[in-house]
């Protein structure tokens, strides 16, 4: 009897999952109303640069996404005149638990678990309610090495968006911003994991273009510019990007 009871409540818990899931799936693709994306900046290191540049950031180091977003979108027909609302939220001083360093796919389950809970427990109140959330990890401009990977979650609609605190850095910033976003939509890379190069033909601006290379832009999800075999390179803006029409399909802007 007990058994059985346990059994009923470990169901009812899965379907509640499960239904929230495809209700947060409903809603991020169906376009209705405007998807407010809101952004809470984190000092990633603690140190003084990063410090002063987070006391002077304002919403004008965002301004370009939602127009972006707004043409993309325009491009594929959606009749919806602003697909997303870009929101500067208040800052947060607790650390996320730190991403799995190896690709065990259970390691990754545990911390998307872990990273909900401590986003549903951190995030400071904010109006409008937002839709996606996103936390940006600041870190100063002489970091060492290769910034973390920025990763978004389709699953609570949200994302770890690493990024350098210097002003020459923000278009750059808001391209991994915009991907990272495109991701908690259900967008997938279009990128080869172990090279990093854009896969053909979903991962190119112009993949019918003639010749091939190099060319113009990157489709946003690969990241990248093609400028020849072989070798791509990092948009300098967003103006250097373009959202393909896989894209455009996973995020239910095509049906
Ligand atoms: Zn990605």
């Amino acid at each position: 009897m007990f058994k059985a009871l346990r059994i009923l409540v470990l169901l009812g818990i899965l379907v509640t999952v499960a239904g929230t899931t495809l209700v947060g799936r409903w809603q991020a693709q169906s376009w209705k109303r405007p998807q407010v994306v809101t952004l809470y900046p984190i000092s990633a290191d603690g140190d003084a640069e990063t410090e002063a540049y987070l006391g002077r950031l304002d919403e004008s180091a965002f301004a370009r996404l939602a127009p972006y977003f707004q043409d993309e979108a325009r491009r594929y027909g959606l009749p919806l005149s602003q697909p997303v609302r870009v929101v500067l939220g208040k800052r947060v001083r607790i650390a996320p638990p730190p991403a799995p360093t190896s690709a065990n796919p259970l390691s990754a389950i545990a911390w998307s678990l872990q990273m909900r809970w401590w986003a549903w427990r951190q995030t400071p109140a904010s109006s409008p309610v937002p839709d996606v959330k996103l936390f940006l990890m600041y870190h100063p401009p002489d970091y060492a090495g290769a910034l973390p990977h920025s990763i978004g979650l389709e699953k609570g609609r949200l994302g770890l968006v690493h990024l350098f605190a210097a002003r020459g850095q923000q278009a750059q910033n808001e391209v991994v911003i915009a991907h990272e976003a495109l991701h908690t939509f259900g967008a997938t890379d279009k990128y080869d994991r172990s090279t990093l190069a854009p896969v053909f033909p979903d991962g190119y601006a112009a993949p019918r273009q003639e010749p091939r290379y190099p060319q113009s832009a990157a489709e946003l999800m690969a990241g990248r510019i093609p400028v020849r075999e072989g070798e791509a390179r990092i948009p300098a803006n967003l103006g250097e990007t373009v959202v393909g029409p896989a894209t455009a399909a996973e995020i239910g802007w095509v049906k």
